[in-house]
Parts: C-alpha cells; structure tokens; sequence
C-alpha cells in the first residue's frame, strides 16, 4: 500500500523543528520510520506533515549525566547494544536491547521513537518504567520533564501534545549493589514480545532497597507492577518474596488471548519471569 499525501519537512536544528511542529496542522515527528511508515502505509494514519528529525543534531548521544544515563531521543537500538557505558553500569538495558526486533530494525529504530510510539508489545517502555527513567519534552512553549509511568498514558498514547518533541531519556543509576535483566518470550527471533518482563532490584544493607518491574504485552500500556514493587522493599531477598512479587505482577497484567497465547498462558509467564528475574538480578547484585 501507499500511504496518503503528506508534505515532507527536514529541519536542520531543534528549534526549526520545533517550531514546524508548533505551526503545521496535522503534523507527525519522523525518526526511524520503523512503525511509522508502515502504520501510514496501512493507512491506519494519514498526516498531513512529516517532521524529520533525523539531520537535527544533538539527538544521537548516550551520555553520562551525573551518574545517571540520558539517551538521546535519536539513540538506535543497536547504539545501546553497542555501548560501553551502558554493557558496564546498566545491565537492565543491555540486556534489553539487543532483543528488540531484527538487526535491520535496530539499526534505523531509535528509543524516543519507540517510546512515543507507545506500543504495549514495545520492550523500552517496560524497561524505562523498571529503571524509574524520564523524558524530556520540547516545544517551543517550553520544556518540560515526565515519569515513564505518567508519560506513557494507553494504547499508542502518551502524554506528547502534538507540537511537543521528545528530546531525551534520563536513566537514573542504579544505587548500591545493583542488578537488572530482561526476559522476552517471543515465537521467534525479531518477533515483538508474547511476554516481556524488565527488572532492576538495587540492594541496602543485604535486603531489597527498590525494585523496579515492568511488563511487556499485557495490557493496553507497558505496565510498571506497582504493588509487586511495593512487597519487595525492604524486603529479604528469598525464594517467597519473589514468587509473591511474580503472583502480584500476575494480577496486575491483563493480557487478551490472540495467536502469541491465551491470556492466561501469558499471565503465568509474567510471574514465571518476575520470579527468575528477580533471582537472577538479586545474583549480579550479589556479584
Ligand atoms: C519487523 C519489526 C519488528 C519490530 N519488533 C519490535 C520488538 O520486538 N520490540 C520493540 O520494542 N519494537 C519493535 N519494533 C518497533 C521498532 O522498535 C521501532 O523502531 C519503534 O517502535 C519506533 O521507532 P522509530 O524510531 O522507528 O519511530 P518512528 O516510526 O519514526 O515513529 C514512531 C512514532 O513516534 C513518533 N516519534 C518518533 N520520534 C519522536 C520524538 N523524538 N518525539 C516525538 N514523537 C516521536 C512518530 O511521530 C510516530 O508517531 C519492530 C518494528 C518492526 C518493523
């Protein structure tokens, strides 16, 4: 299929883009293209503006940020699959990106596409909510700074205004000794998630300081298991905390049946993960 007519904009700083963004009517940030065009070549979405961003400079670093990580919005899954900085601190994410998608995908798909894409199969919206990672948004208005879990609002929407740029992801450290992971069930390799599970437990004084747990495909959004959390601060690092951490995650899920598995296959996978990711993130913490 084609996708409807569209006019194409390539601005060459930020505040051009910006400011496209803020005249154009029925205007559409460009990034990777990776679910974009084929949700316009479905026709699924018709704008009347493309906003390219991918000759706006400054979008494309992963840099280190007092401690913390911030992710250039134009960051490709494969430039996190490729960086040090991350393999060596934030084993959450390095263990989350190259899972996502194909090689061809990686390549060309970015971060801050994916997360304003908002797609509840997406892997980075699940993993940033673990992480207890933000992001910023640009319009000229202003800026302005969001949790994942208030920016991430249902199905492929999110708290975006239509003149708002994602500009990037801040990834806090992990504190004390610290572990994370990511476990994807998926049909095959390059497949979107039957079930995804991203976990980060930072350690204090030998018991669980924070857990982070997000859920992949279980629901209209990428879910962040707020009670599951909640039962494992403070909390003793053991077999039952985790298998009761698993069985609140499990009931926070609601996952529909469809060709990847019945929704009560997939929402025992959710506490089979949190489970063994808990344990094997609790491990590296442990070193
Ligand atoms: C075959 C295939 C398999 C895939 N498998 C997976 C998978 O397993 N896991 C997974 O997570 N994803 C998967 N994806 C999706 C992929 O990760 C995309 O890269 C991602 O969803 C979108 O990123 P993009 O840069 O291509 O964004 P685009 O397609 O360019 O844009 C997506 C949406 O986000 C908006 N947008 C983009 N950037 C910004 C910004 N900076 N600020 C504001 N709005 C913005 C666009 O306007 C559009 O609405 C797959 C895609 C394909 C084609």
């Amino acid at each position: 299929m084609v996708p409807s007519r569209f006019e194409y904009h390539r601005p060459a700083s930020l505040e051009e883009a910006l400011r496209s963004l803020s005249s154009l009517e029925d205007a559409k940030v460009l990034a990777g293209g990776q679910s974009l065009i084929p949700v316009m070549k479905l026709r699924f979405a018709a704008p009347a503006h493309l906003v390219d961003i991918n000759r706006v400079p400054g979008l494309d670093a992963i840099e280190e940020d007092g401690g913390g990580l911030r992710i250039g919005a134009l960051v490709r899954h494969n430039q996190v699959v490729a960086s040090e900085t991350v393999a060596a601190r934030f084993p959450l994410l390095a263990s989350a990106a190259p899972q996502i998608a194909d090689p061809l995908v990686r390549n060309l798909g970015s971060v801050g596409g994916s997360l304003a894409h908002a797609d509840p199969a997406g892997d980075w919206g699940s993993v940033m909510l673990a992480a207890g990672a933000s992001v910023t948004l640009r319009s000229v208005r202003g800026e302005r700074e969001l949790p994942m879990r208030e920016f991430l609002v249902d199905i492929f929407t999110t708290a975006l205004e239509p003149d708002e740029l994602l500009t990037h992801v801040r990834v806090p450290a992990p504190s004390g000794k610290s572990g994370g992971t990511y476990l994807k069930l998926e049909r095959k390799v390059g497949d979107f998630a039957t079930v995804g599970v991203a976990v980060q437990v930072e350690m204090s004084d030998g018991t669980i300081g924070r857990a982070g747990i997000g859920l992949t495909g279980v629901g209209t959004k990428n879910i962040e298991a707020t009670e599951a959390q909640g039962s494992l601060a403070g909390a003793e690092p053991t077999e039952e905390a985790f298998a009761e951490a698993g069985r609140l995650a499990a009931a926070a899920s609601s996952p529909s049946s469809d060709v990847r598995g019945s929704a009560e296959y997939k929402r025992h996978m959710v506490e089979v993960f949190v489970r063994r990711g808990l344990a094997r993130a609790v491990e590296m913490a442990r070193g």
